[in-house]
């Protein structure tokens, strides 16, 4: 019989109640994590941890809140006994506004969800990985946090700040054998996408067009990338952002690339 990859970890997600985080908690949990599955909706995450199986949990807490990621991570180890990977996953979009139109409430918090979330996220479970002797985080970025993407002032700002927490974590940690990586999504198939699209705010043609894969991608196709990062088949990746995004940022023009 082999073993699966995640056997014996435990994993905790935010934002897991909806789109690629639920995703990428039944990936884990497919390749044998426990997960713990935060969301700010509570409900949601309850059905989603409900979709997984009885030796998965919900837990709710805001990632923006010092005090909610505390008792959070508290939680998840009073109930699996340890945290061996965490994916910083929650965030929400800016509005897509023109930055003269931009409130000082939506940028604050756009930048309160994705950064400070990530930096409490990490800091709260570091020292009990490095008790542990090592762990993976896995933070998510976006194209937008690479390429500047009109409009997106807020969101684009927040997932370039994962990005360079993500390496100076990797290289502050890795002396506790933690490994900090990001994925970096392109245009994806979420609820989000698709009301874009169905309000006319995206069209989906140009975008494949654009893409050298011809094509949006599949949130398990994100998924996926997060597992093989937690696993041990990435034990020597640590900095690093990994563009899942068909070839998105690769393209430089100058006309279509599919
Ligand atoms: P995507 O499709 O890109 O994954 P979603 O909006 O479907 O985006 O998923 C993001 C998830 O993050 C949602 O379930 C949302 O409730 C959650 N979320 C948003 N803000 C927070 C927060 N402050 N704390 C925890 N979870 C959050």
């Amino acid at each position: 019989m082999t073993t699966l990859p995640l056997a014996g970890r435990v994993a905790l997600v935010t934002g897991a109640g909806n789109g690629i985080g639920l995703a990428i908690a039944r990936v884990l949990a497919e390749r044998g994590a426990r997960v713990a599955l935060n969301d700010l909706d509570l409900e949601a995450a309850a059905r989603a941890a409900q979709t997984l199986g009885e030796a998965h949990l919900s837990v709710r807490a805001d990632v923006s809140s010092e005090a909610d990621v505390e008792a959070m991570v508290g939680e998840v180890r009073d109930a699996f006994g340890r945290i061996d990977i965490l994916v910083n996953n929650a965030g929400v979009g800016d509005g897509g506004v023109p930055t003269l139109d931009q409130s000082l409430a939506v940028f604050e918090r756009t930048l309160a969800i994705h950064v400070n979330g990530t930096f409490l996220m990490s800091r709260a479970v570091a020292a009990g990985m490095a008790r542990q002797g090592g762990g993976a985080i896995i933070n998510l970025g976006s194209i937008a946090g690479e390429l500047g993407i009109p409009v997106r002032t807020a969101y684009s700002v927040a997932k370039a700040g994962i990005s360079m927490m993500t390496r100076v974590l990797a290289c502050e940690w890795a002396r506790f054998g933690i490994r900090v990586n990001a994925v970096a999504p392109g245009y994806v198939r979420t609820r989000l996408v698709e009301g874009l699209i169905t309000s006319g705010r995206l069209d989906a043609r140009r975008i494949a067009a654009r893409t050298p894969l011809g094509r949006m991608g599949q949130p398990e196709e994100i998924a996926r990338v997060v597992a093989f990062l937690a696993s041990q088949e990435a034990s020597y990746v640590t900095g690093a952002i990994v563009p899942v995004d068909g070839g998105y940022t690769a393209f430089g023009g100058p006309f279509d690339a599919s």
